[in-house]
């Protein structure tokens, strides 16, 4: 028997039963709501068990990990730096492609019916990455100085998976793609490799060395959790 859907107002659940299933079972994941339950369950007791639930079921979906959206690189598509939401305005012009930032738009100049999409994508990442090469350098100095944990050096990158990383020698490298999120966010990463400086681990007193540094460090670190599958370019 296919698995069938029960839809309520603020989300749909599936039902998956089985004949030797004694104990129900939901869950939640990015992938939505399931519900396992013994075949012969009856239906009322299936939909008190869902509303009663129901909060609970939301607060869940709510805190899963945002997929990345499906960029296509074409006028008005939305893309953010620092926090902000910037609107992409393409503007056709004879020469080579190039990025500018206006006041709520991220402008790709260029001969744009004669490039490739992904030659557009190409031309917004490396101006990404020049403004995190900038932007992190000069961060990472600042806080360096606050908190006398020093690297020996700072390099940015395309990292798939991580945000960044810092190793043994005390050599820093970080995910350029972190400069979407909001500045406090980005602060938290760099807070959290210049601990790493003074513990190579995430011990509780390596903890305590990022809360002493970024007393907020909690909610940044769940924000990128959430938020971070989005922020892929
Ligand atoms: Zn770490």
């Amino acid at each position: 028997m296919p698995p069938a859907i029960i839809q309520t107002k603020d989300f749909d659940i599936t039902l998956v039963t089985h004949p030797r299933r004694v104990r129900v079972t939901l869950k939640v994941s990015a992938k939505g709501v399931f519900l396992y339950i013994p075949a012969r369950l009856p239906m009322n007791i299936v939909h008190d068990l869902i509303s009663e639930k129901s909060n609970w079921i939301s607060q869940q979906l709510a805190k899963q990990p945002k997929p990345a959206p499906e960029r296509q690189w074409q006028q008005a598509e939305t893309l953010s730096l620092f926090g902000q939401t910037f609107e992409l305005q393409l503007v056709q012009k004879s020469d080579s492609p190039t990025v500018t930032l206006a006041n709520d738009a991220l402008v790709l100049s260029g001969r744009l019916h004669r490039i490739a999409i992904r030659t557009r994508r190409q031309a917004i990442i490396n101006w990404y990455k020049d403004q995190a090469t900038i932007y992190l350098n000069k961060r990472t100095t600042e806080l360096s100085e606050q908190t006398g944990l020093i690297p020996k050096s700072i390099t940015v990158k395309t990292y798939k998976a991580r945000w960044g990383s810092c190793n043994i020698k005390g050599e820093i490298q970080y995910n350029w793609q972190i400069i979407q999120a909001l500045p406090t966010v980005i602060d938290y990463l760099i807070i959290h490799e210049l601990c790493h400086l003074a513990h190579h681990n995430h011990s509780p007193v390596f903890w305590q060395l990022v809360e002493r540094h970024h007393p907020e460090y909690r909610q940044d670190q769940a924000w990128l959790k959430q938020n971070g599958a989005a922020l892929q370019l």
